[in-house]
């Protein structure tokens, strides 16, 4: 059976858009113009995934994902939020209300179908000791160590405390985008010692320690958001 995919979008344009690329990717498309249709279009049957607009009219996309984040019934179902260029600013305060990933206004369909899938993938090899593997990335967990490179041609990693930790993070929450406050929770603990900008010298370090492997498109950078990792490395 087709994955189920709610889009909650006011445009007609995009709408149409959206359905036909989803249709040729395979998934089951369903339509709401705003609030009031997404509570029915979900208490008729709850979607895989929602597509989500931030502006729509009456209830905002930023207020209806807050309020399915806290809902039971609502809060495991992944949402993918679409935005337009000028509302980057804003994405912090989507990613702060659960939001799993965005897509920037106007998309491609090839675009719009790797993120879904890429969120419906989350389900990861995660095993109990930490280990798990991305692509050509390997963390053995219970060693604390990496490895690059194909099974028969791994190479070891060599990385600093910080990155392993920030590394492990974002390999057991891949495709998800992270503000900088989120991941300094995450990864820091929320330690109040630490800058926001300190992070971003652990993700260059972090870039510069995957370098060697041409892994290091693997940590993306979401502007005016936050950062993802990513398998899915579109060269
Ligand atoms: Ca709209």
């Amino acid at each position: 059976m087709h994955k189920r995919i709610l889009i909650v979008e006011d445009e007609p344009a995009i709408r149409d858009m959206v359905a036909f690329a989803l249709r040729k990717g395979e998934y089951e498309p369903v339509h709401a113009g705003d609030a009031q249709q997404a509570q029915i279009a979900i208490a008729d049957r709850i979607p895989d995934l929602i597509l989500l607009d931030w502006m729509l009219p009456g209830t905002s996309g930023l207020e209806l994902a807050r309020r399915w984040r806290r809902e039971t019934l609502t809060r495991e179902i992944p949402i993918i939020m679409l935005t337009a260029r000028g509302e980057e600013n804003d994405r912090v305060a989507g990613l702060e209300s659960g939001v799993d990933d965005y897509v920037v206004k106007p998309f491609s369909a090839r675009e719009l179908l790797a993120r879904i899938r890429a969120v419906l993938r989350r389900s990861r090899e995660d095993d109990e000791d930490g280990s798990v593997s991305i692509g050509a990335l390997r963390i053995d967990g219970a060693a604390h160590r990496v490895f690059a490179g194909t099974a028969g041609g791994e190479q070891p990693v060599q990385i600093g405390p910080t990155e392993y930790r920030l590394l492990h993070f974002f390999m057991t929450h891949a495709d998800r985008v992270y503000s900088r406050s989120q991941l300094l929770d995450h990864v820091w603990g929320g330690s109040v010692y630490v800058e926001e900008r300190t992070i971003d010298v652990h993700i260059r370090r972090l870039r510069k320690t995957l370098e060697p492997f041409a892994l290091d498109g693997m940590v993306q950078t979401v502007r005016g958001a936050g950062y993802r990792f990513s398998g899915a490395v579109d060269s």
